[in-house]
């Protein structure tokens, strides 16, 4: 197959990168930060001919359906990635829940001498440790080049289930400093919730486990 752009590609290229310099990157950050993508940009892209280019059959990469096959492929990678993510965002909130733990006193001693606080802790590392050990066997898999798709499901499925829960006990052990700012806690739980919705639903990781379990 010939990658090489033709002198129209070429230009084209050329084009798009000096819109994407000139009026996208200006003020980059602040539309970040707002999450606003001005509607006049649009508008020009569409002037440009950037919105819904329709590329001739002729230019597609492969053969038909390869665009679907290749797009899931590259979300099931992906997959270990964001169990990973979670696992990381759970065992963060692990360590600094018994790091405060130690530190609180209430009652004349510290929140970490109390079973209930003690039985939180130790359900959270318990869960931690299985998600991570799903995540190495999933990540394994695809070392190997084994077949992965359950497994890398039921990672994020597991990881992402264990980052909420243990987010959710990291807020509580925290008290009142757990909800705010300040402590970090609060944003892992933020954090922790769209691990179950991108890359694929924790819905979506149940079909696909259950699918594998029934065929
Ligand atoms: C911060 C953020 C970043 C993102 N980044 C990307 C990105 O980089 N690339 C990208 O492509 N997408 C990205 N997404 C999109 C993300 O992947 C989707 O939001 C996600 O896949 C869910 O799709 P949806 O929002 O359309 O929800 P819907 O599909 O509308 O689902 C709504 C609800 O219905 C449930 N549901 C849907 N279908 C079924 C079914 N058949 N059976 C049972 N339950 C079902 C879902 O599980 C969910 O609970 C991002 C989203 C967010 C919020």
């Amino acid at each position: 197959m010939d990658f090489e752009l033709n002198e129209e590609q070429l230009a084209i290229k050329e084009a798009a990168s000096d819109f994407a310099k000139t009026e996208l990157l200006p003020k980059v950050i602040d539309r970040d930060i707002k999450s606003e993508f001005p509607k006049e940009l649009i508008a020009k892209m569409a002037e440009m001919g950037f919105m819904g280019i329709m590329v001739p059959k002729e230019n597609r990469i492969g053969e038909e359906g390869f665009g679907f096959k290749f797009a899931m492929e590259t979300l099931n990678g992906g997959r270990i990635g964001i169990a990973a993510q979670a696992l990381g965002i759970a065992a963060g909130a692990l360590e600094l829940s018994v790091k405060y733990a130690k530190e609180r006193k209430t009652f004349g001693k510290p929140i970490s001498e109390y079973q209930a606080i003690q039985f939180k802790l130790a359900d959270m590392d318990t869960e931690v440790e299985a998600a991570r050990l799903l995540c190495y066997k999933a990540a394994l898999k695809k070392d190997k080049s084994e077949s992965y798709v359950k497994s890398r499901a039921i990672a994020k499925l597991y990881s992402s289930k264990v980052a909420m829960k243990t987010t959710i006990e990291a807020v509580q052990i925290h008290g009142g400093y757990g909800y705010v700012r300040e402590y970090h806690v609060e944003r892992r739980m933020r954090d922790a919730k769209i691990t179950q919705i991108y890359e694929g639903t924790s819905e979506i990781q149940k079909i696909i486990i259950s699918r594998k379990l029934l065929s």
